[in-house]
C-alpha cells in the first residue's frame, strides 16, 4: 500500500483526465489519495471527487497564494466545513515569501488562523511553506505553547530550522519529488536525519515531477518514485517505506483512518 499524502485533483491538467488518472494510480499500488484541493470555495468541487472516488481524501483552508482573496477569514468559516466526513484536516495554508502573490502580514493573519482551526479541531495542519523559514518555526512553535496542534510540512524543501522546529512539536514532514532532483544534496541529507515514524510521500501533483519523469505533468502514480528514493537513503526498500510512510499517514489524519480501514 503507498499513499500520496497532497496532490491537487482538481487541477486543470489532472482533472481533464482523471478517470485515467485514478486507473494508474491503482496500479502502481497507490491506494490512498490526500486532495489538496484549490480555493477556499472549491470545497463542493473537491467533495465531488471524494464521492465519486472514495480512496480520495480531502482538506479545507487558504493557500498563502490566495490569502489576500480570503484576508477576513476565521476559524471559524474553516471549521464550518469540517464536518463533512471527508474533510480530514485543515490546509493547505502557510507562507510563501518566494511568490509573495499576497502581502507577508496578510499572509501570517490568514496563516493563524488556520493554526485556530487546528486547534480548536483537533485536525492536522497542512503547512506549505517557502523562503519563509524563519517565521514558519516561529509562529508553529509559539502557536503549539499556547495550544498544541497537529501537523505536516508538505513538500519539505526548507532549512534545517523548519524541520527541527516542526519535529520538536510532533509534525510529519512530506518528501516531494524534489528529493530525486540533481541539485537536491543537502535536503537528502535533511532527511537522512528525520525519524523514520515521522515522515510521509507526496507528489504535489501536478507539479514537482520526480526524476526519471521531471517536466511532466506529476500524477499520484508518481509517488512510487519519490518513495522508492525515499527508501533508499533511509537504507530500506520500496515495501518497507511504502508501509512505513502509509502507517504514518493514517495515524496523522486519524479521520481517513476511521473512513477506510
Ligand atoms: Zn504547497
Ligand atoms: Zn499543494
Amino acid at each position: 500500500m503507498l499513499v500520496d499524502s497532497h496532490c491537487h485533483l482538481s487541477s486543470e491538467e489532472v482533472y481533464s483526465r482523471l478517470d485515467d488518472v485514478m486507473n494508474r494510480a491503482a496500479g502502481a499500488g497507490v491506494d490512498y489519495m490526500l486532495n489538496a484541493g484549490g480555493l477556499f470555495d472549491e470545497l463542493p468541487l473537491q467533495l465531488e471527487i471524494c464521492r465519486k472516488y472514495p480512496n480520495v481524501f480531502t482538506l479545507t483552508g487558504v493557500h498563502p497564494h490566495n490569502a489576500t482573496a480570503y484576508a477576513g477569514i476565521t476559524a471559524e468559516d474553516v471549521l464550518k466545513n469540517t464536518d463533512y466526513h471527508e474533510v480530514v484536516g485543515i490546509g493547505e495554508c502557510g507562507l510563501d515569501y518566494f511568490y509573495d502573490f499576497s502581502p507577508r502580514d496578510v499572509q501570517i493573519k490568514v496563516f493563524r488562523q488556520m493554526i485556530k482551526a487546528a486547534q480548536e479541531s483537533g485536525l492536522p495542519l497542512v503547512v506549505h511553506t517557502r523562503e519563509a523559514d524563519d517565521d514558519t518555526a516561529e509562529i508553529l512553535t509559539e502557536s503549539y505553547q499556547q495550544k498544541p496542534f497537529k501537523g505536516v510540512i508538505h513538500c519539505y524543501s526548507s532549512g534545517w530550522k523548519v524541520a527541527e522546529a516542526a519535529l520538536k512539536i510532533g509534525f510529519y514532514i512530506s518528501a516531494s519529488g524534489i528529493i530525486t532532483f540533481n541539485k537536491s544534496e543537502d535536503l537528502r541529507q535533511a532527511f537522512k536525519k528525520i525519524p523514520l515514524q515521522r515522515l510521509l510521500v507526496e507528489t504535489d501533483s501536478p507539479y514537482l515531477a520526480p526524476v526519471p519523469l521531471r517536466g511532466r505533468v506529476n500524477e499520484p502514480a508518481n509517488v512510487i518514485h519519490t518513495a522508492a528514493y525515499l527508501g533508499k537513503i533511509k537504507g530500506l526498500d520500496l515495501t518497507e517505506i511504502s508501509a512505513i510512510t502509509s502507517n504514518n499517514f493514517f495515524e496523522l489524519f486519524a479521520k481517513a483512518k476511521k473512513i477506510n480501514k
